[in-house]
């Protein structure tokens, strides 16, 4: 097992000095750099790229078929257009002095960690862990450089981010992984971004006959502003050809404090153009005016400065969430891998609890979210609530069969479906804000289905509540409590299309220190693979779902030290057992939260 790193420098470079004195480092010339490989393993090769990549990176590929060590290939300039190769295993940039030894460090890590590995299993390799294919190659673990946003971004995730973002501000949003060229022209889907465009505008300036690099202007302009934001690594802003804004925010995989982009999340923010402005964007785009003006008018929509903090804040949010989210998966594989190849024998310190992104627990995913809420909803929902109002008085004037009125009423149903999602996420947003009181669950329950009955009936589905008499009260929020039963119920609903059964049982649990709750339906039932993924924020399998209704649901029982457990069977139906104390102990705030399973 070696530490060492070998080195073919092309004369003067200024970063050699320094990396010999961080590191064990054997500089050598080109003809003694093949030689030293046979004599000796290294750990980490680096090269220059200009030498690298001569002959189409013939020295990698030579490197690469003799040896495990992996490769760090140094720009020459800042400026070179970064690339990204399957003959190297890093891309580094001296300019970014700090940075360039802690991902120096972070190859030695790897490096170490596969040659462990690979000692003690003879390479065969077998047992690598089936959970994390996308961070493991042929030779092990792969170093977070050759990570790629296309397939290691949890694309649910990042598909259920970009409709939210377009459902919310009513705009066009994507996520764009890094790729060398315009990711649209992917042949493959899954390697394609994530895209939803829900703004007439857009739509309209994105069916431009004009092409630039094979995709239309728009597209293109995507994947500019998303490669400047990740070599920034920051948020940037840019119009796109057809002049609404577009605002970029880095997704990274972090590792041992170092960010590795591996794409970014854009969106369109603010003004579409009018009048004159339009005619030249129609001439430029080669589109037909009239059309572009009509879809603009209808689009003009997010605009003032307030609201546009408050959606950068959200995009933001998200593309953090990502970040989090991938840090968090590749950190626990390397973990996990690291131990597979057992640890006393390694020189350097194992990876430590702090360095995984921490925040990632279930609860405090919910909490990022919540965050992610309290930027927007002010901002958003005061305007919404008088447009909603004027719009309401617009309906109310047209005479009952007239089509103006259809399409106001289309608007105010599409308004309350944005209040929903506003609403569903203030909820997540204040945490703590739950005053128990005495509650009589049977009359609340009676309550809830006065609520639901019409729509059971509209859909065939047969109602039966059992009530165990004796069951007491209950310390809860009752506004709560009715919230996660109409969230199940929903889910019940929506489980049976064409009609079922709904049974709501209560009744004490034999001990007499909680009551149980239960939401049963003969529904299309969860499958097992999803069960471990039910309450996680954005989870949804429905075409138009939010994957909202569980995780408030949880984070609600949670709250009343309750607990939530899942049957189901696909097919048959699904039941979903909540169990809540009669009092509530131990209340004060924020104390630990129990983050076991809470699925059987
Ligand atoms: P949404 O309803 O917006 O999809 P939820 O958090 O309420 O979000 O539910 C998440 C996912 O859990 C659903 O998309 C669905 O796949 C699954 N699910 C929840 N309840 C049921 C149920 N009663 N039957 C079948 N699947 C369910
Ligand atoms: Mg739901």
């Amino acid at each position: 097992m070696t530490q060492e790193i070998l080195m073919l420098s092309d004369g003067y470079e200024p970063w050699v000095d320094s990396l010999s004195k961080k590191f064990p480092v054997l500089n050598v010339s080109n003809k003694e750099l093949l030689k030293a490989l046979q004599d000796r393993e290294f750990a980490v090769v680096v090269l220059s790229r200009k030498r690298a990549q001569e002959d189409d990176w013939a020295l990698c590929k030579d490197v690469r078929s003799k040896t495990r060590a992996l490769i760090a290939v140094v720009q020459q300039s800042s400026l070179e257009p970064p690339v990204r190769m399957a003959w190297f295993d890093d891309l580094l940039d001296p300019a970014a002095k700090e940075e360039f030894f802690l991902r120096v460090d972070n190859l030695l890590r790897i490096a170490e960690a596969n040659s462990c590995y690979f000692s003690r299993k003879k390479g065969n390799g077998e047992e690598k862990n089936g959970r994390w294919p996308q961070f493991f190659g042929t030779e092990g673990f792969i170093p977070p450089f050759t990570v790629f946003g296309s397939t290691a971004i949890d694309r649910e995730v990042a598909r259920n981010f970009v409709k939210l973002l377009t459902s919310v501000l009513n705009t066009t949003a994507t996520f764009v992984p890094i790729s060398p060229s315009p990711p649209w022209l992917a042949k493959d889907p899954a390697l394609a971004p994530v895209e939803y465009v829900g703004m007439p505008y857009c739509r309209t300036a994105g069916e431009s006959p004009v092409r630039i690099g094979g995709v239309s202007p728009c597209r293109y302009a995507r994947w500019l502003v998303s490669i400047r934001s990740v070599i920034e690594r920051r948020a940037v802003v840019l119009p796109c050809p057809g002049g609404l804004v577009l605002y970029a925010c880095p997704v990274c995989l972090e590792f041992f404090n170092v960010l590795y982009p591996l794409g970014a999340l854009v969106a369109g923010v603010g003004e579409v153009p009018l009048g004159g402005e339009l005619v030249k964007i129609g001439q430029r785009l080669k589109i037909s005016v009239p059309l572009l003006r009509e879809r603009a008018g209808i689009a003009r929509t997010m605009v003032r400065r307030s609201e546009k903090a408050a959606a950068y804040q959200l995009i933001e949010s998200a593309a953090d969430y990502l970040t989090k989210e991938v840090s968090y998966r590749y950190n626990t594989a390397f973990q996990e891998y690291f131990q597979a190849g057992v640890c006393q024998e390694l020189e350097r310190t194992p990876l430590k609890q702090e360095y995984v992104p921490a925040a990632l627990e279930k609860a405090e995913r919910l909490a990022a979210m919540g965050k992610l809420a309290a930027g927007l909803i002010h901002e958003i929902r005061n305007p919404l609530t008088s447009v909603r109002g004027f719009i309401q008085l617009l309906s109310e004037k047209k005479s009952a069969g007239d089509q103006e009125r259809e399409y106001l009423d289309v608007v105010l149903s599409e308004i309350d479906r944005v209040n929903e999602i506003i609403r569903n996420f203030l909820f997540l947003a204040r945490s703590g804000e739950f005053r128990p009181v005495k509650t009589d669950l049977d009359r609340l329950i009676r309550e809830i289905l006065l609520v639901v009955e019409n729509q059971a009936a509209l859909k065939g589905i047969e109602i039966i509540y059992k009530h165990e008499p004796g069951t007491p009260e209950i310390q809860a929020d009752p506004e709560q409590i009715k919230q996660v039963m109409l969230n199940l119920i929903q889910n019940a609903f929506q489980a049976m299309p064409f009609g079922g059964k709904l049974t709501i049982s209560l009744y004490p649990e034999p001990s007499g220190n909680q009551v149980i709750l239960e939401v049963a339906d003969t529904g299309v039932g969860i499958p097992p693979e999803h069960f471990s993924r039910l309450g996680e924020a954005f989870f949804t399998t429905k075409e138009d779902g939010t994957g909202l209704g569980l995780a408030i649901s949880y984070r609600i029982i949670e709250d009343h030290r309750g607990r939530i457990t899942v049957h189901s069977e696909e097919g048959k139906g699904s039941c979903f057992l909540l169990k809540l104390p009669v009092t509530i102990e131990n209340e004060n705030g924020d104390s630990a939260r129990d983050d076991s399973p809470r699925q059987k």
